[in-house]
């Protein structure tokens, strides 16, 4: 009667929204104050008042069958213009805005590139630990996910393990720099690695094999990291963007793909882009969301509450004996489970009323993931449960 696959993609509800009810439900029991829900990614930064300001700006300037009507199926010329010279300001690129494709955020974005890119029995690549989504959406796209585990000592892509998984049908790989859900940044000396094997595997097969770089949390870092614009590095290389966490909107559903010039046969990939939008359903990007990015473009919240977040937990996490991999963005920490079963972890952690992820739907067991885009206070109010814990695995 209807299609088994979306039955059960739509019937099963994935862990992270599972934890997350159960949080809300035993808030009600207990009180919100007393439940520590490191579970969703759901920015807790405001978005920044400049966003306020070019809504009301914009409702009281501009017409409002303009404001609110269909933008081009691409997007609006001005918002792709503004975007092409914001990172050209910023990355020494020659974007223009005939590069861009505004999207309903990061999802919308991979999943056309992934639908546009492919065809039947083509691989995408991905690195564990992965957003889960990323096999949802390859699938659906009608490609195969091919899983390559990152390196347990540092979290940073394992060269030599995605050398062997490239195969004649490799059609992409995708990398997410910051991570989620580890908050890895791949480091330059690792980009520059895989591009090679790239450029080496794309003259072996005598085929494309395409970069798309997921990098909603490019603008999450801390310290002095930076993280390499991957179309630098390597020409086929798309860009799938999403304002949902650098300017803290993620229910207003904005974001684009950038296909540069310098991809071969540009006018063929970005014409697939544009068909698989239209075969997606995803055109004309949210019309008043992109009026917003041009007015806000180079904008961010105040990331540096993740930061101060980031800070108080490594320091307890260090003091309690718990592992946790070199988090420089994002606002995940992905914590070594001191037990095989992460899973069993997280049902001890409960019992203090800490709600953590375990990492298995990352492709990554024995880990954690705690989202700390959570309120200073209620990380703070958290640390007694975090000790207590340690205790009962004897770390202190
Ligand atoms: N990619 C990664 C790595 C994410 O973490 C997320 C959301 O959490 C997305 C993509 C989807 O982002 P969006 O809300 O813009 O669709």
């Amino acid at each position: 009667m209807v299609s088994n696959e979306m039955f059960d993609l739509g019937a099963k509800s994935s862990v992270i929204r599972e934890i997350f009810e159960y949080g809300k439900k035993r808030s009600a029991e207990i009180g919100r104050e007393n439940v520590f829900d490191y579970s969703l990614g759901n920015p807790s930064v405001p978005a920044p008042e400049s966003v306020n300001e070019a809504i009301r700006e914009l409702t009281l300037s501009m017409n409002s069958c303009d404001l609110h009507g269909y933008t081009s199926a691409v997007g609006d010329n001005d918002t792709r213009q503004a975007i092409a010279d914001n990172l050209n300001e910023r990355f020494g690129t020659s974007f223009s805005m005939k590069n861009f494709y505004m999207t309903a955020g990061a999802a919308a974005s991979l999943c056309i590139t992934f639908r546009a890119l492919t065809e039947k029995d083509d691989e995408i690549i991905i690195f564990a630990p992965y957003f889960p989504e990323y096999k949802v959406f390859i699938s659906s796209a009608g490609a195969k996910p091919v899983e390559v585990k990152c390196k347990a000592d540092d979290l940073q892509i394992d060269l030599e393990a995605f050398e062997k998984a490239i195969t004649v049908n490799t059609k992409a790989v995708v990398v997410n720099s910051p991570n989620n859900p580890s908050g890895v940044v791949i480091n330059e000396e690792t980009v520059k690695g895989l591009c090679a094997i790239l450029e080496k595997k794309q003259k072996e097969y005598g085929r494309d094999i395409f970069l798309v770089s997921d990098e909603p949390y490019r603008e999450l870092v801390y310290g002095d990291v930076t993280v390499p614009y991957l179309t630098k590095y390597y020409k086929n290389t798309i860009v799938c963007y999403s304002y949902s966490k650098s300017l803290s909107l993620p229910g207003d559903r904005i974001g684009y793909i950038l296909v540069p010039d310098e991809v071969s046969n540009f006018e063929l990939v970005y014409k697939a882009v544009c068909g698989a939008g239209r075969a997606l359903g995803y055109v004309c990007a949210p019309s008043l969301m992109q009026r917003v990015i041009t007015k806000c473009v180079g904008q961010t919240s105040d990331v540096s509450v993740y930061k101060m977040n980031r800070d108080i937990l490594l320091d307890a996490f260090n003091k309690y004996g718990f592992k946790v991999a070199k988090p420089d963005g994002a606002f995940y920490l992905f914590m070594k489970s001191p037990e095989t079963e992460a899973s069993a972890f997280c049902e001890k952690a409960k019992k203090y009323d800490l709600l953590l992820v375990p990492s298995d739907s990352f492709g990554f067991p024995g880990y954690v993931r705690l989202s700390y885009c959570v309120s200073t206070e209620m990380i703070k109010r958290s640390l007694p449960s975090f000790e207590k814990l340690a205790k009962e695995y004897n770390l202190i």
